[in-house]
């Protein structure tokens, strides 16, 4: 079920529980700043979810309420990860779903970075 963004924060989402540890992932990178883990679901050869380590519902949230030392954190962390799992130079999406059209499913701020196989045009057609 895709979530209402502008709902307030609910600490029982799955990635807060994976930020408190409460729930097993397979992490990639993790500082101050943000926690990088593979999709339990992966969409491509290689799927990493990047999260703020803040409670933060979506890009919306985040963008309006974070600081300034939190969102470069974080966007620092997402081209470490990619950069350092070697996405670069065959290229990489990344993709941050917000609210119902977007089916975002998840309540804490993540951004998907896809990799690994050649991902064809930007949006899937109905
Ligand atoms: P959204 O649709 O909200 O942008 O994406 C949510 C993503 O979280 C999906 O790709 C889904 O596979 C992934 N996901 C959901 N629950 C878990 C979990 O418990 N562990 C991990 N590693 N990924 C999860």
């Amino acid at each position: 079920m895709p979530i209402d963004a502008t709902a307030p924060y609910d600490d029982q989402n799955i990635f807060a529980k994976i930020l408190r540890g409460e729930i097993p992932n397979k992490t990639v990178y993790e500082d101050a700043f943000a926690l990088a883990f593979h999709d339990i679901n992966p969409q491509a050869p290689h799927h990493i979810l990047v999260i703020p380590k803040g409670p933060y519902v979506s890009w919306d949230d985040f963008s309006a309420s974070a600081s300034d030392a939190e969102i470069a954190g974080f966007v620092r962390a997402v081209g470490k990860v990619a950069r350092e799992a070697g996405f670069v130079e065959p290229g990489y999406r990344l993709l941050a779903n917000v609210g119902m059209d977007a089916h975002q499913e998840v309540p804490h701020l993540h951004v998907h970075i896809f990799a690994g196989r050649k991902l064809g045009p930007m949006l899937a057609h109905d």
